[in-house]
């Protein structure tokens, strides 16, 4: 009421002046009692909207909060499955490779062996070939399910990888003369590096399986070792289909095929550069496709020098 009051004296005032006589206090008072039950009308609605508002807001925050813990308990589930998944591929995969590392065993026996005839030995050539490839898959899952899982080791030596690219580019000599591609190296002498043996020719061999793969018969691969401060340079090029500009920036990861080897019906998994890039940045180093090769494609890895990683413990990132 007083604030009615003090609100309608400044206008019974300009009333006044305006029309030179005073007005009736009863009307004033009339007036503003009116105006007084409307202030307090249009506060009470403010008041109630207020509170719905307030309501409101409360509980789109506790759906907020369900959905939050909905999500972070699907989320642990999903993590739960991956990591099932994970240990039983784990699991298939080495209970695979006994059995299969034995056919292979037997198979080269028997094709040792004299006496087979012509179509015998072609059926079991078929054989060892295939269960060669099923034993490179089951390694391939066995390593991505233990580097998953954070368990898989390095055995770091000092090692020449001049050498170890020379020894992989002879063991990768026939399957490329079978496809009459021209596989060179050119090596210079390099620094050592610090790695584990095993991990590198699997690196080179996955680079080198990858050109001579996707090189048409007739083409080109080579191979190229140089010192690049601070350490050593490998480079796999060739003349081979070329990976499509949208599919590169996807290149290394798991499972992932471009196109150009889809298309083509090219068979593969889509491991080898996941393994190639866990296995050199564990031992860090980088790999790198090159933006602009005329044709084909070339990949470089570098890796820095045994006393760059002297005293860094060489681990396996995922
Ligand atoms: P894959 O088992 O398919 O060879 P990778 O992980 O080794 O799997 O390679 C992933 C994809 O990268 C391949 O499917 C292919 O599309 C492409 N790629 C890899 N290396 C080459 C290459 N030298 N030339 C053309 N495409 C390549």
């Amino acid at each position: 009421m007083l604030a009615a009051a003090l609100l309608t004296a400044p206008i019974v005032l300009v009333i006044e002046r305006l029309t030179h006589r005073p007005l009736h206090p009863i009307a004033v008072a009339i007036g503003a009692t009116l105006l007084s039950v409307l202030v307090l009308r249009r506060l009470g609605g403010l008041v109630t909207a207020l509170d719905r508002l307030r309501i409101e807001e409360r509980a789109a925050r506790s759906e907020a909060e369900t959905t939050q813990r909905l999500l972070a308990e699907q989320n642990e589930r999903l993590r739960e499955a991956d990591r099932l998944k994970d240990e039983f591929v784990a699991l298939i995969s080495h209970d695979l490779r006994t059995p299969l590392t034995s056919i292979i065993g037997y198979v080269e026996l028997t094709l040792d062996q004299d006496g087979l005839n012509d179509e015998q030995r072609t059926y079991l050539e078929i054989v060892a070939r295939n269960s060669e490839r099923l034993l490179h898959l089951v390694n391939d899952l066995l390593f991505v399910a233990r580097l998953e899982a954070g368990e898989l080791e390095l055995k770091p030596n000092e090692l020449d990888l001049a050498a170890i690219a020379r020894q992989s580019v002879d063991e990768a000599q026939p399957r490329a003369e079978a496809k009459g591609i021209d596989l060179s190296c050119e090596i210079e002498p390099v620094g050592v590096i610090r790695a584990d043996r095993g991990r590198m020719f699997q690196l080179l061999d996955n680079l080198l399986s990858n050109a001579i793969k996707f090189t048409p018969e007739g083409g080109r691969v080579a191979v190229q070792v140089t010192e690049r401060e601070p350490g050593v340079r490998l480079t796999v090029s060739d003349s081979g289909i070329g990976i499509p500009e949208g599919d590169r920036k996807r290149l290394f990861d798991r499972f992932f095929r471009a196109a150009s080897a889809v298309d083509r019906q090219i068979p593969g998994t889509g491991l080898g550069l996941y393994i190639a890039r866990a296995i050199v940045e564990a031992h860090g180093g980088t790999i790198s496709l090159d933006g602009t090769p005329a044709s084909g494609s070339t990949f470089m890895v570098e890796l820095p020098f045994a006393r760059a990683v002297a005293e860094t413990k060489l681990e396996l990132v995922t």
